[in-house]
């Protein structure tokens, strides 16, 4: 062989922006702008429910539940949708061929990390009234002090009605903060390490300095946020123990770079792969194998609860789609998991030239260089994690090179450095084939996330292939 030929033995991963036409570019940009909307408009769990849900009815998509209801039979070509108690939700088109032969499946998840409130969160100190809060998820929580903060949240009245409250996201609301120490004062603090700076305790949001007119009253300030709440949402203290209040960075999503190359937002984790797997199923007519994508809650915090991916939720839905396809029994399900494949959607750590020493340069994922297929996650030696067969890699690797999509491999950290899990490890229980797929970001987890721009089409892209042709 000559050199020209040995080289072709090699692996280089290009980036996206050298394999689009203009064209496709153009689409590519557009693309981020929609997902720019999404993203503003689903700043929570259950916003990004809300969101899903009303683009799937637009979509054809009609409520399982109806579906059952009504006793309907789904055929090739229907589109049904389960939502799990407004937290979790899944998509299904069902296909041409019978569900046990195994669906595709992608699955994010649509929580991130924030700060939420504690139940009894409102008090008064020294004429401030602020609200104690309990973090969500990995953060580092001295990112969020001193920057502006929405509250989001849902409120359960005594006489069961529910509110939706938004506060700081409109330019004319007000916002909410969180104080630190000026840097004249600050001696002590600076000495402590980074994560003991700011403690999980003082994470207390600031919410008032306005005292009622009584002077003789006690908590005067407290008391005048009260009147306001009272006022405006018609709930009192007991009502912040039947709601759930979650404090996240107020305002827009943002091109970032002179270029505008890339995308900042809150919570790319993992709400990024969420709308691409959404953009993706909405392409998707009549299928082969019946198509999911799932999108579930609390995977920041291990995926426990009725709407986090350990429940029985998605296994119990795919038994009712079955059941309304005629197909449904125990073996039937058992088999239609087992023989399923899926993509695990979620993010991955990008090359950061300012901290290059966590990543392993061979082996990591880089902003641009299009969608991430991580075959293993976990920490110190691989511990708790899905570990991809290759047998299955070898499937995704073809199907993305058939259809031109712009891919390259991840690795979250350096042996030794850390880790983290997915959702992969837990449908894999099933037996079903499972990888970790999805973009890359710069500081993950921090209030503002960075993404590429195209990364993000070229996601939706391979979602949209891995529905249609795995
Ligand atoms: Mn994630
Ligand atoms: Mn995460």
């Amino acid at each position: 062989m000559n050199t020209k030929e040995l080289q072709n033995l090699t692996k280089k991963f290009e980036y996206v922006w050298d394999k689009l036409n203009p064209q496709d570019l153009k689409t590519a940009m557009e693309f981020s702008e929609r997902y720019k909307n999404f993203m503003d408009s689903a700043k929570t769990e259950r916003e990004a429910v809300f969101e899903i849900i009303k683009r799937a009815k637009e979509n054809g998509y009609i409520d399982l539940n109806d579906a059952i209801k009504e006793g309907r039979k789904l055929k090739a070509g229907d589109k049904v949708y389960a939502n799990n108690k407004n937290k979790a939700v899944a998509l299904f088109v069902i296909g041409k061929e019978d569900i046990e032969k195994g669906m595709n499946i992608i699955g994010s998840h649509i929580d991130s990390p924030r700060i939420d409130l504690k139940p009894n969160a409102l008090y008064e100190d020294e004429g401030f009234a602020l609200f104690e809060t309990h973090y969500y998820g990995g953060i580092k929580k001295y990112q969020w002090v001193t920057i502006p903060l929405a509250l989001h949240g849902v409120v359960v009245k005594k006489d069961g009605s529910k509110i939706n409250i938004v506060i700081g996201e409109d330019e004319n609301d007000p916002v909410l903060y969180i104080t630190d120490l000026l840097i004249h004062l600050a001696a002590d603090q600076m000495d402590k390490k980074l994560m003991k700076g700011i403690e999980g305790e003082d994470l207390n949001i600031l919410v008032g300095n306005q005292p009622i007119e009584d002077k003789e009253a006690k908590e005067r300030v407290k008391l005048n946020i009260l009147r306001l709440l009272n006022e405006k949402y018609d709930i009192s203290e007991e009502d912040f123990i039947t709601a759930e209040f979650e404090i996240v960075p107020a305002g827009k999503s943002r091109d970032v770079g002179l270029d505008r190359s890339m995308v900042m937002a809150y919570g790319h984790d993992d709400r990024i792969c969420a709308y691409t797997s959404l953009e993706a199923i909405f392409e998707i007519e009549v299928p082969n194998k019946t198509c999911v994508v799932l999108f579930v809650d609390k995977e920041e915090v291990g995926s426990n609860g009725a709407t986090g991916m350990y429940s029985k939720f998605f296994e119990n839905s795919v038994a009712e789609v079955m059941n309304l396809k005629g197909e449904y029994n125990e073996l039937n399900l058992r088999r239609a998991l087992a023989n399923s494949k899926m993509l695990s959607s979620d993010v991955s750590a990008a090359f950061d030239p300012i901290y290059p020493s966590v990543l392993e340069k061979k082996n990591c994922a880089y902003m641009g260089k299009g969608i991430v297929i991580t075959k293993y996650t976990g920490s110190r030696g691989k511990l708790s994690c899905n570990d991809a067969n290759a047998e299955f890699l070898g499937e995704i690797r073809n199907l993305f090179n058939e259809h031109n999509i712009t891919w390259q491999t991840g690795e979250l950290g350096k042996v030794d450095q850390g880790g983290g899990g997915t959702i992969a490890y837990i449908t894999a229980e099933y037996g079903m084939e499972v990888v970790d797929c999805g973009v890359a970001l710069l500081s993950m987890h921090a209030p503002w996330e960075i993404a590429s721009k195209v990364d993000i089409y070229e996601t939706y892209r391979a979602y949209k292939v891995f529905l249609q042709y795995i």
